[in-house]
């Protein structure tokens, strides 16, 4: 979402004539967006804006803003300790930045706007036009969380949950297509939480699904309680919809989930994943996984593992719990550091065994890739994602971006896919 929103504050920063540019120590105004979710994240702003000090230390000193959820939870802390920072923003005020800019160019005060006024904010963004052209861009339809895990600062950084008008996303999403863009993933810190005037996310889905130049749909992240009856429908009915879906569970223990105030149980999980099996024959399953959250015993710990043994995730996320400023867990008592370093190791190795099976069965197997850009330093090689967006690099004279092809899969290294060309999917289905 931070990418989305970062392309986003371009979009409104160009309307008083700030472009992006590449070359940063020649910038005017330098934006930091934040990420706050894990680890020393306010420590990683200071040092930031040490490494943009350094970086102007001969030249005009640059307007510095520290944007999203850093900002928003520690935003007072950041102006009070450097004044070399000019303002914070939280993520759901970044739609006054303009005022800020050019206040800043008059007046040199120093900024703090951390409401939330999401509502303001897409009002804005409505009228600004996403230029974003990627081949795969994010559309932004939901964002904040009431859920409260409590391990989480999502609630409290990017504040309540809020749906964008429906049909003011379709717009966008009409824009991005017009743009260029062939997948849209539709984003959101509970974007199956959806839920406008009636409309749900399943509702998008389905419009999407009637638009002619789209050719795949994603949404990211759901939460298993809102994993509900008409998006099983829709996993069954929309061919543009990706059969990969990032189901974060956290952890494998009910114990855990308990404590962690999760609102599912295991016993969940595995009804919503044998549903959408039978929706869905083809779909496949990312996670999340915290390791070591506070009371995690061994026994809970091995149904972590046992839960990725039975599901076999073809990607997971997992980290070692981070206390975070604020929220009910950071009173826990934390696991021990070295025992949580040896659960992350044991659990990481496992999850990459289970990858590497996966990709092992991927040899010599046909799949569909759509394009998204040529390689910087390869002759004619092409990067595209499979439907389980996995990267696939083939080689092609013909410009292949921006085009879904079928590919036989020949090789693999630890990031990457190797295939070669069969024919032209489009023309298949013309
Ligand atoms: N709304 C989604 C997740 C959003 S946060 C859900 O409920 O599943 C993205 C991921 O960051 C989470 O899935 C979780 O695994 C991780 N995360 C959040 N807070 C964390 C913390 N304090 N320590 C470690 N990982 C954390
Ligand atoms: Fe955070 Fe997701 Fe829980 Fe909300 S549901 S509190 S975003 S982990």
């Amino acid at each position: 979402m931070n990418e989305y929103d970062s392309n986003r504050i371009f979009d409104i920063t160009k309307k008083i004539d700030y472009f992006p540019t590449t070359k940063k120590s020649e910038a005017d105004c330098y934006i930091i967006n934040t990420c706050h979710i894990r680890e020393k994240a306010t420590e990683k702003v200071f040092h930031d804006v040490g490494r943009v000090k350094k970086e102007f230390k001969n030249k005009k000193k640059p307007i510095l803003i520290i944007t999203g959820c850093v900002a928003q939870a520690e935003g007072d802390l950041i102006l009070k300790k450097d004044r070399y920072v000019d303002a914070v923003i939280g993520p759901q005020s970044y739609h006054s930045i303009n005022k800020v800019i050019k206040d800043i160019e008059n007046k040199k005060e120093q900024y703090e706007i951390t409401n939330f006024e999401t509502i303001k904010k897409f009002d804005e963004l409505k009228l600004t036009h996403n230029n974003n052209s990627n081949v795969s861009s994010f559309l932004t339809i939901q964002e904040g969380c009431d859920k409260f895990c409590k391990f989480c600062v999502v609630p409290y950084t990017r504040g309540p949950e809020h749906s964008r008008n429906f049909h003011e996303i379709l717009n966008e999403a009409d824009r991005l297509i017009s743009n260029g863009s062939k997948e849209l993933i539709l984003l959101g810190q509970n974007v199956n939480a959806y839920n406008n005037n009636n409309k749900f996310l399943s509702d998008i889905i389905y419009a999407l699904e009637k638009k002619k130049d789209l050719l795949r749909v994603r949404y990211y992240t759901s939460h298993p309680k809102d994993m509900t009856k008409d998006l099983f429908e829709a996993h069954k009915d929309c061919t543009k919809l990706m059969p990969l879906l990032h189901l974060p569970v956290q952890s494998g223990s009910d114990v855990i989930l308990k404590s962690m105030n999760r609102k599912h149980t295991i016993k969940d999980y595995f009804e919503i994943i044998n549903t959408l099996k039978e929706k869905n024959p083809k779909i496949k399953f990312a996670s999340d996984f915290i390791i070591a959250y506070p009371g995690e015993r061994d026994d809970d710990f091995k149904k972590s593992c046992e839960l990725m043994k039975r599901v076999k995730f073809i990607n997971s996320y997992s980290f070692i719990y981070s206390p975070r400023p604020g929220t009910p867990a950071c009173e826990m008592e934390m696991i021990d550091e070295k025992l949580a370093k040896k659960r992350l190791f044991v659990f990481q190795n496992l999850a990459e065994k289970i990858k590497l099976n996966y990709k092992k069965k991927l040899l010599n197997q046909k799949v569909k890739v759509l394009f998204e850009n040529k390689m910087k330093d390869e002759k004619d090689k092409y990067f595209g994602r499979d439907e389980y967006q996995n990267p696939v690099i083939v080689h092609s004279k013909e410009n292949i971006i921006r085009k879904e092809k079928r590919v036989l899969i020949k090789n693999f290294s630890q990031h990457t896919i190797y295939g070669e060309l069969i024919d032209n999917v489009n023309h298949l289905a013309a």
